[in-house]
């Protein structure tokens, strides 16, 4: 903690003297955060403790290959676009987005395929293929999942949910689209044939949720992406990365990386600046935290009793599944395989138990195979696909030792794409590497290895899930996908522009001296 001393207040034009605020991690969600914070007047500090920034979107390049580390999925182009607006600038600028088409193409386990269109009529075409008595109960779905856009999104994407008030408030909407139960069931509800409800429920998936669980407040995404499409970014999300930072370099602000942030500091329970692991010490007039939360409160706060997020209670949250991922690239194209393939395994919900409940790793899988170079061939050399497949795992509560695991692991997924989409693809490999819960866990600090913060289920959402604004120190905001509303990157951009209505103007902030 630092010595007490007095609150001044200080407004000065000069840059130096303008409103410190450090921002820890850059993620999306701290990138954004960084953005809104310059945009009112704040002089940002982003401390990354990798070598560069993205944190789940950092870019590996290797053997001529560019690998997207994480998401690639954009659908809400919109949130971005409103950051390039607040420093007077255009996305379409500096980065171009790509429609993708089909969204997704899902492979069931007998090969049959069923391609996620945004067209209405071509949508409607595929429903009946599968099952012609499912048309009219997929148009009732798709006008629910708008009307709980309109709610989750719109109206609470970016509420606050600080007060249980706010939540009593939204309760009877909440009844009333039936948030109470799980996607699946919602689903479930307007659809018969179990493979279209697979179809229609997998979404929670790429957010960390278990479709049986998580709260249908998520169907909203098939509106969302019905409405906007879905884009890949060219060049790769990284592209969305280095973007953020030349915003906030042309605010003035700075990005640091190896710059691990070790600890809080506050004077008389206010966030005053941070220490970082070299022993170097920031002071700041705010601080923003973008590491799990779990981490934020288990970790950087060493001196602060917590009211809320005590130990007890970060040990008893419930953690969202993990990930493996195999990035690779092959000598040839794969000219058959569209940009975001699922293949699903046998089982759906059988294997979503053995990951979120029983935490063992299955002898089947189903996969998300993404292949950027349909979009973008610029991704690999001239002739070559770059790929990386991902594979929802337990997180390490599972005592998996990924060490010995992951290779074998490997080799498994590699035998069943040879065996579905990529035909002899041991012998296509050129480059190759790995992505395992331990890495979520040492390389971006996230407790349990969970590879999207705490599970997106109705009793760790909106009121429940860690507060934008901090419970436990003043001057503490948290964004990021285990805060409100959620992992992805709508939820964490989401999570930034809280920060618009709870933090104060630079200009009315009282100043730490
Ligand atoms: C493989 C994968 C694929 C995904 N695909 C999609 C997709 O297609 N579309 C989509 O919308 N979402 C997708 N997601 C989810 C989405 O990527 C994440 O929810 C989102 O990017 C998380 O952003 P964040 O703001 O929480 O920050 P993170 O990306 O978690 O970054 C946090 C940063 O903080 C840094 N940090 C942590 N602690 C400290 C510290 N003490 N000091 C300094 N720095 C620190 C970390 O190094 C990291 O860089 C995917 C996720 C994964 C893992």
């Amino acid at each position: 903690m630092l010595d007490p001393s007095p609150l001044v207040s200080a407004r000065s034009s000069r840059p130096e003297d303008r409103p410190h605020a450090v921002v820890i991690g850059s993620g999306f969600g701290g990138l954004a955060a960084a953005v809104r914070l310059g945009a009112r007047g704040y002089r940002v500090t982003v401390l990354e403790k990798l070598d560069a920034p993205g944190g789940r979107a950092y870019v590996h390049r290797q053997d001529g290959f560019t690998f997207d580390a994480g998401p690639t999925i954009v659908t809400a182009p919109f949130l971005f676009e409103e950051l390039w607006r607040l420093c007077g600038r255009r996305l379409a600028d500096d980065v171009t987005l790509q429609p993708v088409s089909p969204f997704y193409r899902i492979r069931f386990d007998d090969g049959a395929e069923f391609d996620c269109l945004g067209d209405a009529d071509a949508m409607r075409a595929q429903i009946a293929r599968f099952a012609p008595g499912d048309v009219a109960g997929y148009e009732r779905f798709m006008k629910a999942s708008e009307a709980i856009f309109k709610v989750g999104f719109e109206e609470l994407g970016d509420v606050s949910f600080e007060s249980w008030t706010q939540m009593a408030r939204i309760a009877p909407a909440m009844v009333r689209l039936k948030s109470y139960q799980s996607v699946y069931d919602f689903v479930a509800s307007y659809i018969r044939d179990e493979r279209l409800r697979v179809v229609l429920s997998f979404h929670p998936l790429l957010i960390g949720g278990n479709p049986f669980k998580t709260t249908s407040i998520y169907c909203l995404i098939a509106f969302l992406e019905r409405r906007w499409g879905v884009h890949f970014a060219l060049g790769g999300t990284g592209k969305l990365v280095d973007g953020l930072v030349s915003l906030i370099e042309g605010q003035g602000g700075s990005l640091r990386c190896h710059a691990e942030v070790s600890e809080i500091l506050t004077r008389q329970g206010v966030a005053a600046g941070v220490r970082l692991a070299s022993g170097e010490m920031l002071p700041a007039d705010i601080v923003v935290s973008n590491a799990d939360p779990a981490w934020t409160y288990g970790k950087l706060l060493p001196g602060i009793t917590r009211k809320r997020w005590t130990d007890r209670r970060i040990d008893r949250a419930r953690y969202s599944m993990s990930l493996f991922v195999w990035y690779f690239g092959t000598r040839k194209r794969y000219d058959d395989v569209a940009h975001h393939t699922i293949l699903l395994g046998p089982r759906y919900r059988g294997l979503l138990d053995d990951i979120f409940e029983r935490k063992i790793l299955a002898d089947d899988f189903s996969l998300y195979l993404h292949r950027p170079t349909a979009t973008d061939p610029s991704l690999a050399p001239d002739g070559c696909d770059a790929f990386y497949v991902l594979s929802p795992v337990p997180h390490l509560d599972s005592g998996i030792d990924w060490t010995r695991e992951a290779e074998p692991y490997r080799q498994r997924i590699e035998r069943k794409l040879s065996e579905t989409v990529l035909p002899n693809l041991g012998r296509e490999i050129v480059t190759s590497r790995l992505l395992t819960p331990q890495d979520f866990r040492d390389r971006l600090l996230s407790v349990r290895g969970a590879a999207f913060g705490l599970e997106p289920v109705l009793t760790q959402s909106a009121w429940f899930r860690p507060h934008n604004r901090s419970e436990e120190v003043e001057r503490l905001y948290l964004v990021g996908a285990g805060t409100h509303p959620g992992a992805g990157l709508p939820g964490v951009l989401s999570s930034a522009r809280v920060l618009d209505d709870i933090v104060p103007d630079a200009q009315s902030l009282e100043r730490i001296a």
